[in-house]
Protein backbone atom coordinates (compact mmCIF):
# COMPACT_ATOMS: atom_id res chain seq x y z
CA UNK A 1 0.00 0.00 0.00
CA UNK A 2 2.71 2.60 0.89
CA UNK A 3 4.47 1.40 -2.70
CA UNK A 4 1.48 3.23 -4.08
CA UNK A 5 1.03 5.87 -2.20
CA UNK A 6 4.88 6.51 -2.50
CA UNK A 7 4.59 6.11 -5.99
CA UNK A 8 2.42 8.59 -6.39
CA UNK A 9 4.21 11.36 -3.99
CA UNK A 10 7.21 10.06 -6.34
CA UNK A 11 5.35 11.52 -9.43
CA UNK A 12 4.44 14.91 -7.93
CA UNK A 13 8.16 15.32 -6.29
CA UNK A 14 9.41 15.11 -9.81
CA UNK A 15 7.54 17.54 -11.26
CA UNK A 16 7.96 20.32 -7.89
CA UNK A 17 11.54 19.75 -7.81
CA UNK A 18 12.63 19.36 -11.39
CA UNK A 19 14.68 16.51 -13.32
CA UNK A 20 18.08 17.24 -11.75
CA UNK A 21 17.20 17.40 -7.70
CA UNK A 22 14.59 14.61 -8.43
CA UNK A 23 17.40 11.97 -9.56
CA UNK A 24 20.34 13.70 -6.93
CA UNK A 25 17.81 13.55 -3.97
CA UNK A 26 14.27 12.10 -3.92
CA UNK A 27 15.42 8.66 -6.50
CA UNK A 28 17.73 7.14 -3.97
CA UNK A 29 14.82 7.47 -0.86
CA UNK A 30 13.15 4.33 0.03
CA UNK A 31 10.09 4.39 1.77
CA UNK A 32 10.66 1.86 4.31
CA UNK A 33 7.74 2.58 6.76
CA UNK A 34 4.89 4.93 7.41
CA UNK A 35 3.81 4.26 11.11
CA UNK A 36 2.18 5.93 13.73
CA UNK A 37 2.69 9.53 11.53
CA UNK A 38 5.85 9.17 11.24
CA UNK A 39 7.41 8.23 7.34
CA UNK A 40 11.00 6.41 7.22
CA UNK A 41 13.19 6.22 4.36
CA UNK A 42 16.26 4.71 4.14
CA UNK A 43 18.77 7.10 2.22
CA UNK A 44 22.07 5.44 0.95
CA UNK A 45 24.06 8.49 3.29
CA UNK A 46 23.49 10.53 6.30
CA UNK A 47 24.25 13.28 4.31
CA UNK A 48 21.30 13.02 2.25
CA UNK A 49 19.16 12.11 4.65
CA UNK A 50 20.06 15.50 6.18
CA UNK A 51 20.03 17.11 2.72
CA UNK A 52 16.70 16.17 1.95
CA UNK A 53 15.35 16.86 4.86
CA UNK A 54 16.69 19.98 5.09
CA UNK A 55 15.56 21.03 1.37
CA UNK A 56 12.43 19.09 0.95
CA UNK A 57 11.32 17.58 3.98
CA UNK A 58 8.37 20.37 3.87
CA UNK A 59 7.79 19.28 0.19
CA UNK A 60 7.66 15.90 1.32
CA UNK A 61 5.15 15.95 4.13
CA UNK A 62 2.81 17.98 1.75
CA UNK A 63 2.49 15.73 -0.67
CA UNK A 64 2.30 12.82 1.04
CA UNK A 65 -0.26 14.30 3.30
CA UNK A 66 -1.99 15.23 -0.21
CA UNK A 67 -1.66 11.61 -1.10
CA UNK A 68 -3.62 10.84 1.89
CA UNK A 69 -0.91 9.87 4.58
CA UNK A 70 -0.87 11.04 7.93
CA UNK A 71 2.47 11.20 7.84
CA UNK A 72 3.54 14.50 10.16
CA UNK A 73 7.39 13.81 10.82
CA UNK A 74 10.16 12.45 8.56
CA UNK A 75 13.25 10.22 9.30
CA UNK A 76 15.91 9.53 7.37
CA UNK A 77 17.92 6.04 8.35
CA UNK A 78 21.16 4.84 6.81
CA UNK A 79 20.18 1.02 6.68
CA UNK A 80 22.66 -0.90 8.56
CA UNK A 81 24.16 -3.22 5.65
CA UNK A 82 25.04 0.32 4.03
CA UNK A 83 26.85 1.28 7.11
CA UNK A 84 28.68 -1.76 7.12
CA UNK A 85 32.47 -2.17 7.14
CA UNK A 86 33.87 -2.34 3.11
CA UNK A 87 31.50 -5.55 2.05
CA UNK A 88 33.44 -7.79 -0.11
CA UNK A 89 32.84 -7.08 -3.59
CA UNK A 90 30.92 -9.93 -4.68
CA UNK A 91 32.49 -12.33 -7.20
CA UNK A 92 35.05 -9.77 -8.26
CA UNK A 93 32.68 -9.19 -11.40
CA UNK A 94 34.54 -9.39 -14.50
CA UNK A 95 35.32 -5.81 -15.60
CA UNK A 96 32.44 -4.55 -17.64
CA UNK A 97 33.02 -1.84 -20.50
CA UNK A 98 32.69 1.46 -18.56
CA UNK A 99 30.47 3.91 -20.58
CA UNK A 100 31.68 6.37 -18.67
CA UNK A 101 28.82 7.12 -16.18
CA UNK A 102 29.82 9.68 -14.26
CA UNK A 103 30.90 12.21 -16.94
CA UNK A 104 27.77 12.49 -18.53
CA UNK A 105 26.75 15.53 -17.50
CA UNK A 106 23.66 17.29 -16.36
CA UNK A 107 21.39 17.75 -19.35
CA UNK A 108 21.08 20.63 -21.48
CA UNK A 109 18.52 22.88 -22.96
CA UNK A 110 18.67 22.56 -26.42
CA UNK A 111 16.51 25.99 -26.46
CA UNK A 112 19.49 28.09 -24.38
CA UNK A 113 21.93 28.81 -27.55
CA UNK A 114 23.92 31.71 -28.33
CA UNK A 115 21.39 32.68 -31.39
CA UNK A 116 18.23 32.62 -28.76
CA UNK A 117 20.32 34.92 -25.87
CA UNK A 118 19.36 38.76 -26.68
CA UNK A 119 22.12 41.05 -25.92
CA UNK A 120 21.66 43.93 -23.76
CA UNK A 121 23.56 46.31 -22.03
CA UNK A 122 23.10 44.70 -18.77
CA UNK A 123 24.23 41.37 -20.28
CA UNK A 124 27.29 42.85 -22.27
CA UNK A 125 29.72 41.43 -20.94
CA UNK A 126 28.70 38.50 -19.85
CA UNK A 127 27.76 37.53 -23.27
CA UNK A 128 31.17 38.41 -24.32
CA UNK A 129 32.68 36.32 -21.97
CA UNK A 130 30.62 33.19 -22.72
CA UNK A 131 31.34 33.56 -26.29
CA UNK A 132 34.90 33.91 -25.99
CA UNK A 133 35.20 30.55 -23.85
CA UNK A 134 32.88 29.39 -26.37
CA UNK A 135 35.75 30.13 -29.21
CA UNK A 136 37.72 27.34 -27.59
CA UNK A 137 40.84 28.94 -28.24
CA UNK A 138 43.48 29.22 -25.75
CA UNK A 139 42.66 29.90 -22.86
CA UNK A 140 42.45 33.01 -21.94
CA UNK A 141 41.31 33.31 -18.36
CA UNK A 142 39.86 31.18 -16.01
CA UNK A 143 38.11 30.50 -13.86
CA UNK A 144 35.25 32.75 -16.13
CA UNK A 145 32.70 33.44 -13.15
CA UNK A 146 28.91 34.56 -13.82
CA UNK A 147 27.20 35.82 -11.49
CA UNK A 148 23.99 37.63 -11.39
CA UNK A 149 20.16 37.21 -9.43
CA UNK A 150 17.68 34.33 -10.55
CA UNK A 151 16.84 34.29 -14.22
CA UNK A 152 18.99 36.84 -15.75
CA UNK A 153 20.42 34.18 -17.54
CA UNK A 154 23.07 32.49 -16.36
CA UNK A 155 22.57 28.47 -16.99
CA UNK A 156 21.21 30.15 -20.78
CA UNK A 157 25.17 31.46 -21.41
CA UNK A 158 26.71 27.89 -20.07
CA UNK A 159 24.44 25.66 -21.85
CA UNK A 160 25.05 27.94 -25.12
CA UNK A 161 28.97 27.56 -24.38
CA UNK A 162 28.59 23.45 -24.37
CA UNK A 163 26.67 23.77 -27.54
CA UNK A 164 28.88 25.78 -29.39
CA UNK A 165 32.14 23.96 -28.31
CA UNK A 166 30.06 20.49 -29.27
CA UNK A 167 29.97 21.92 -32.74
CA UNK A 168 32.85 23.25 -33.58
CA UNK A 169 35.24 21.06 -31.15
CA UNK A 170 33.09 17.67 -31.14
CA UNK A 171 36.49 16.13 -29.92
CA UNK A 172 36.73 18.10 -26.69
CA UNK A 173 35.04 16.91 -23.23
CA UNK A 174 32.91 19.42 -22.39
CA UNK A 175 31.08 18.57 -18.98
CA UNK A 176 28.29 20.75 -17.64
CA UNK A 177 27.04 20.29 -13.93
CA UNK A 178 24.77 21.78 -11.38
CA UNK A 179 26.54 22.05 -8.30
CA UNK A 180 24.01 19.63 -6.58
CA UNK A 181 25.26 16.81 -9.34
CA UNK A 182 28.98 18.09 -8.35
CA UNK A 183 27.99 17.11 -4.92
CA UNK A 184 25.82 14.06 -5.59
CA UNK A 185 28.59 12.45 -8.08
CA UNK A 186 31.13 13.41 -5.25
CA UNK A 187 28.76 11.49 -2.58
CA UNK A 188 27.89 8.14 -4.35
CA UNK A 189 31.70 8.04 -5.29
CA UNK A 190 32.32 8.30 -1.84
CA UNK A 191 29.72 5.44 -0.72
CA UNK A 192 30.77 3.54 -3.34
CA UNK A 193 34.56 3.60 -2.66
CA UNK A 194 35.08 4.83 -6.11
CA UNK A 195 37.19 8.21 -5.56
CA UNK A 196 39.87 6.92 -8.02
CA UNK A 197 37.77 7.15 -10.53
CA UNK A 198 35.64 9.82 -9.95
CA UNK A 199 39.02 11.84 -9.44
CA UNK A 200 40.03 10.87 -13.18
CA UNK A 201 37.16 10.78 -14.86
CA UNK A 202 36.90 14.91 -13.41
CA UNK A 203 40.35 15.50 -14.65
CA UNK A 204 40.07 14.03 -18.15
CA UNK A 205 37.64 16.80 -18.97
CA UNK A 206 38.52 19.62 -21.27
CA UNK A 207 35.87 22.25 -20.50
CA UNK A 208 34.36 21.84 -16.83
CA UNK A 209 31.18 24.28 -16.14
CA UNK A 210 29.60 24.00 -12.69
CA UNK A 211 26.30 26.27 -12.27
CA UNK A 212 25.44 27.33 -9.21
CA UNK A 213 28.40 26.97 -6.70
CA UNK A 214 26.35 28.88 -4.08
CA UNK A 215 25.12 25.54 -3.37
CA UNK A 216 28.56 24.41 -2.15
CA UNK A 217 29.19 26.86 0.22
CA UNK A 218 29.44 24.68 3.48
CA UNK A 219 29.45 21.19 2.52
CA UNK A 220 33.15 20.90 3.00
CA UNK A 221 34.19 17.72 2.03
CA UNK A 222 32.38 18.33 -1.37
CA UNK A 223 34.42 21.84 -1.67
CA UNK A 224 37.51 20.39 -0.49
CA UNK A 225 37.23 18.10 -3.12
CA UNK A 226 36.03 20.73 -5.65
CA UNK A 227 39.12 22.80 -5.10
CA UNK A 228 41.39 20.30 -5.50
CA UNK A 229 39.47 19.18 -8.92
CA UNK A 230 39.39 22.76 -10.09
CA UNK A 231 43.15 23.42 -9.25
CA UNK A 232 44.23 20.17 -10.92
CA UNK A 233 42.20 21.43 -14.48
CA UNK A 234 43.61 25.40 -14.47
CA UNK A 235 47.10 23.86 -13.74
CA UNK A 236 46.40 21.60 -16.92
CA UNK A 237 45.59 24.42 -18.52
CA UNK A 238 41.83 23.58 -19.11
CA UNK A 239 38.89 26.02 -18.77
CA UNK A 240 36.36 26.45 -16.35
CA UNK A 241 33.42 28.14 -15.94
CA UNK A 242 31.10 28.93 -13.07
CA UNK A 243 28.04 30.57 -11.82
CA UNK A 244 26.62 31.35 -8.76
CA UNK A 245 23.75 33.90 -7.55
CA UNK A 246 26.33 36.44 -6.19
CA UNK A 247 30.19 37.47 -6.60
CA UNK A 248 32.35 35.04 -5.06
CA UNK A 249 33.37 37.12 -2.15
CA UNK A 250 29.46 37.19 -0.84
CA UNK A 251 29.72 33.13 -0.97
CA UNK A 252 28.57 32.27 2.47
CA UNK A 253 30.83 29.32 3.78
CA UNK A 254 33.10 29.23 1.26
CA UNK A 255 36.81 29.16 2.19
CA UNK A 256 38.80 32.00 1.24
CA UNK A 257 41.27 30.00 -0.41
CA UNK A 258 38.58 28.64 -2.89
CA UNK A 259 37.12 32.44 -3.04
CA UNK A 260 40.00 33.94 -4.32
CA UNK A 261 41.07 31.33 -6.08
CA UNK A 262 37.89 31.97 -8.17
CA UNK A 263 38.65 35.56 -8.15
CA UNK A 264 42.20 35.12 -10.09
CA UNK A 265 39.98 34.65 -13.69
CA UNK A 266 37.21 36.79 -15.16
CA UNK A 267 34.64 37.75 -13.14
CA UNK A 268 31.19 39.33 -14.57
CA UNK A 269 27.77 39.85 -13.51
CA UNK A 270 24.93 39.76 -15.68
CA UNK A 271 22.89 43.21 -13.81
CA UNK A 272 19.18 43.65 -13.22
CA UNK A 273 17.27 43.75 -16.61
CA UNK A 274 16.55 47.67 -18.14
CA UNK A 275 13.28 48.49 -20.24
CA UNK A 276 15.42 47.88 -23.42
CA UNK A 277 16.76 44.27 -22.95
CA UNK A 278 13.03 42.82 -21.72
CA UNK A 279 11.48 44.49 -24.95
CA UNK A 280 14.18 42.86 -27.19
CA UNK A 281 13.67 39.25 -24.94
CA UNK A 282 9.61 39.70 -25.54
CA UNK A 283 9.85 40.36 -29.13
CA UNK A 284 12.52 37.85 -29.84
CA UNK A 285 10.31 35.20 -27.50
CA UNK A 286 7.19 36.33 -29.19
CA UNK A 287 8.15 35.11 -32.27
CA UNK A 288 8.19 31.52 -31.05
CA UNK A 289 5.03 31.94 -29.83
CA UNK A 290 3.79 32.89 -33.09
CA UNK A 291 4.95 30.03 -34.84
CA UNK A 292 2.83 27.38 -32.22
CA UNK A 293 -0.07 30.14 -32.76
CA UNK A 294 0.31 31.42 -36.47
CA UNK A 295 -3.69 32.70 -36.30
CA UNK A 296 -3.15 35.32 -32.77
CA UNK A 297 -3.17 38.94 -33.02
CA UNK A 298 -1.24 41.30 -31.06
CA UNK A 299 -2.19 44.50 -30.33
CA UNK A 300 0.11 47.21 -30.21
CA UNK A 301 1.77 48.49 -27.19
CA UNK A 302 1.26 44.97 -25.49
CA UNK A 303 4.85 44.25 -25.16
CA UNK A 304 5.84 47.27 -24.29
CA UNK A 305 3.85 46.98 -21.12
CA UNK A 306 4.95 43.73 -20.06
CA UNK A 307 8.48 45.03 -20.75
CA UNK A 308 7.56 48.07 -18.11
CA UNK A 309 5.52 46.24 -15.62
CA UNK A 310 7.72 43.11 -15.32
CA UNK A 311 10.48 43.58 -14.00
CA UNK A 312 11.52 40.87 -12.19
CA UNK A 313 13.36 38.35 -13.63
CA UNK A 314 13.59 36.65 -17.44
CA UNK A 315 11.82 33.68 -16.54
CA UNK A 316 8.43 35.55 -15.25
CA UNK A 317 8.35 37.37 -18.48
CA UNK A 318 8.50 34.53 -20.46
CA UNK A 319 5.92 32.37 -18.39
CA UNK A 320 3.68 35.75 -18.73
CA UNK A 321 4.17 35.70 -22.56
CA UNK A 322 3.52 31.90 -22.65
CA UNK A 323 0.52 31.98 -20.70
CA UNK A 324 -1.32 34.78 -22.31
CA UNK A 325 -0.86 33.41 -25.44
CA UNK A 326 -2.17 29.90 -24.60
CA UNK A 327 -5.07 31.69 -22.91
CA UNK A 328 -5.93 33.69 -25.87
CA UNK A 329 -5.78 31.02 -28.24
CA UNK A 330 -8.29 29.57 -26.01
CA UNK A 331 -10.74 31.98 -26.15
CA UNK A 332 -10.00 32.88 -29.54
CA UNK A 333 -9.39 36.40 -28.87
CA UNK A 334 -6.84 39.13 -29.84
CA UNK A 335 -4.53 39.60 -27.56
CA UNK A 336 -5.21 43.03 -26.16
CA UNK A 337 -3.70 45.55 -23.32
CA UNK A 338 -7.40 44.36 -21.42
CA UNK A 339 -7.05 40.94 -22.19
CA UNK A 340 -3.22 41.25 -20.91
CA UNK A 341 -4.49 43.15 -17.74
CA UNK A 342 -7.11 40.31 -17.10
CA UNK A 343 -4.69 37.47 -18.01
CA UNK A 344 -1.73 38.25 -16.22
CA UNK A 345 -3.41 40.43 -12.90
CA UNK A 346 -1.58 38.04 -10.49
CA UNK A 347 1.69 38.25 -11.81
CA UNK A 348 0.91 42.05 -12.26
CA UNK A 349 0.10 42.17 -9.07
CA UNK A 350 3.38 40.44 -7.86
CA UNK A 351 5.70 42.35 -9.63
CA UNK A 352 4.09 46.02 -8.60
CA UNK A 353 6.55 47.29 -6.75
CA UNK A 354 4.83 49.18 -3.42
CA UNK A 355 5.42 52.67 -3.25
CA UNK A 356 5.14 54.67 -0.18
CA UNK A 357 3.98 58.14 -0.12
CA UNK A 358 7.31 59.53 1.73
CA UNK A 359 9.39 57.80 -1.59
CA UNK A 360 6.86 59.35 -3.81
CA UNK A 361 7.88 63.10 -1.76
CA UNK A 362 11.22 62.25 -1.86
CA UNK A 363 11.32 62.10 -5.75
CA UNK A 364 9.97 64.42 -6.83
CA UNK A 365 11.19 66.78 -4.68
CA UNK A 366 14.74 65.67 -6.34
CA UNK A 367 13.43 65.70 -9.51
CA UNK A 368 12.21 69.36 -9.16
CA UNK A 369 15.22 70.09 -6.84
CA UNK A 370 13.22 71.42 -4.22
CA UNK A 371 13.63 70.51 -0.23
CA UNK A 372 11.70 67.61 1.27
CA UNK A 373 10.81 70.00 4.11
CA UNK A 374 9.11 72.40 1.79
CA UNK A 375 7.31 69.54 -0.05
CA UNK A 376 5.24 69.22 3.24
CA UNK A 377 5.78 72.48 4.72
CA UNK A 378 2.77 75.15 4.44
CA UNK A 379 4.25 77.97 1.88
CA UNK A 380 2.17 77.88 -1.43
CA UNK A 381 4.19 79.73 -3.78
CA UNK A 382 4.34 78.12 -7.38
CA UNK A 383 7.43 76.50 -7.67
CA UNK A 384 6.27 73.98 -4.57
CA UNK A 385 2.98 73.43 -5.17
CA UNK A 386 3.01 72.08 -8.67
CA UNK A 387 5.34 68.99 -7.48
CA UNK A 388 3.73 69.00 -4.50
CA UNK A 389 0.47 68.12 -6.30
CA UNK A 390 2.35 65.99 -8.66
CA UNK A 391 2.84 63.99 -5.66
CA UNK A 392 -0.11 64.27 -4.51
CA UNK A 393 -1.24 62.83 -7.78
CA UNK A 394 1.60 60.11 -8.04
CA UNK A 395 0.32 58.93 -4.56
CA UNK A 396 -3.12 58.78 -5.34
CA UNK A 397 -2.56 56.20 -8.24
CA UNK A 398 -0.03 54.40 -7.02
CA UNK A 399 -0.63 53.58 -3.33
CA UNK A 400 -3.93 52.41 -1.98
CA UNK A 401 -3.65 55.23 0.89
CA UNK A 402 -7.00 57.34 0.35
CA UNK A 403 -7.12 60.77 0.26
CA UNK A 404 -7.50 62.07 4.40
CA UNK A 405 -4.24 59.49 4.65
CA UNK A 406 -2.34 61.57 2.06
CA UNK A 407 -3.06 64.75 3.12
CA UNK A 408 -2.04 63.92 6.40
CA UNK A 409 1.51 62.57 5.57
CA UNK A 410 1.44 66.42 3.45
CA UNK A 411 1.69 68.18 6.68
CA UNK A 412 -1.82 67.38 7.57
CA UNK A 413 -3.44 68.91 4.80
CA UNK A 414 -7.46 68.34 3.77
CA UNK A 415 -8.53 65.61 1.84
CA UNK A 416 -10.09 68.64 -0.33
CA UNK A 417 -6.89 70.08 -0.96
CA UNK A 418 -5.33 66.57 -2.29
CA UNK A 419 -8.24 66.21 -4.54
CA UNK A 420 -7.96 69.92 -5.64
CA UNK A 421 -3.97 68.59 -6.73
CA UNK A 422 -5.26 65.41 -8.01
CA UNK A 423 -7.37 67.20 -10.32
CA UNK A 424 -5.21 69.85 -11.42
CA UNK A 425 -2.61 67.57 -12.35
CA UNK A 426 -5.02 65.70 -14.23
CA UNK A 427 -6.06 68.88 -16.19
CA UNK A 428 -2.29 69.88 -16.55
CA UNK A 429 -1.54 66.32 -18.21
CA UNK A 430 -3.67 66.97 -20.98
CA UNK A 431 -2.53 69.72 -22.02
CA UNK A 432 1.16 70.33 -21.25
CA UNK A 433 3.58 68.05 -22.53
CA UNK A 434 6.18 68.88 -20.01
CA UNK A 435 4.21 67.93 -17.16
CA UNK A 436 2.90 64.67 -18.88
CA UNK A 437 6.59 63.75 -19.56
CA UNK A 438 7.81 64.18 -16.21
CA UNK A 439 4.96 62.06 -14.76
CA UNK A 440 6.17 59.34 -17.21
CA UNK A 441 9.51 59.52 -15.90
CA UNK A 442 8.33 59.69 -12.00
CA UNK A 443 6.73 57.11 -12.34
CA UNK A 444 9.34 54.95 -13.88
CA UNK A 445 11.85 55.97 -11.61
CA UNK A 446 9.32 54.97 -8.98
CA UNK A 447 8.85 51.56 -10.15
CA UNK A 448 12.00 50.72 -10.18
P1 LIG B 1 19.58 31.85 -14.33
O1 LIG B 1 20.34 30.60 -14.58
O2 LIG B 1 20.43 33.08 -14.33
O3 LIG B 1 18.68 31.80 -13.14
P2 LIG B 1 18.34 31.15 -16.84
O4 LIG B 1 19.54 31.10 -17.70
O5 LIG B 1 17.75 29.86 -16.41
O6 LIG B 1 18.59 32.08 -15.57
O7 LIG B 1 17.23 32.04 -17.59
C1 LIG B 1 15.87 32.00 -17.25
C2 LIG B 1 15.03 32.05 -18.51
O8 LIG B 1 15.15 33.31 -19.12
C3 LIG B 1 15.48 31.03 -19.54
O9 LIG B 1 14.36 30.50 -20.19
C4 LIG B 1 16.32 31.85 -20.52
O10 LIG B 1 16.26 31.33 -21.81
C5 LIG B 1 15.66 33.21 -20.44
N1 LIG B 1 16.61 34.30 -20.64
C6 LIG B 1 17.35 34.93 -19.70
N2 LIG B 1 18.10 35.90 -20.25
C7 LIG B 1 17.83 35.89 -21.56
C8 LIG B 1 18.28 36.67 -22.68
N3 LIG B 1 19.17 37.66 -22.53
N4 LIG B 1 17.79 36.36 -23.89
C9 LIG B 1 16.87 35.39 -24.05
N5 LIG B 1 16.40 34.63 -23.05
C10 LIG B 1 16.87 34.87 -21.81
MG1 LIG C 1 20.42 28.86 -13.47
Amino acid sequence: MTDGLWAQVLGELRGAVGKNSYSSWIEPLRLAELDGGVATFDVPTTFIGNYVDQNFGDLIKHHLAKAGSNAQRLRFVVPAKTQAAPAPKPKAAKPAPVTNPAISGSPLDARFTFDSFVVGKPNELAHAAARRVAEGGPVTFNPLFLYGGVGLGKTHLMHAIAHELQTRSPELNVLYLSAEQFMYRFITALRDRKMMDFKSLFRSVDVLMVDDVQFIGGKDSTQEEFFHTFNALVDAGKQIVISADRAPGEIKDLEERIKSRMQCGLVVDLHPTDYELRLGIMQTKMEGQMKLYPDLQVAPGVLEFLAHRITTNVRVLEGALTRLFAFASLVGRTISLELTQDCLSDVLKASDRKVTVEEIQRKVAEHYNIRLSDMIGPKRVRVLARPRQMAMYLAKHMTSRSLPEIGRRFGGRDHTTVMHGVRKIEELKATDSQIADDLELLRRALRE
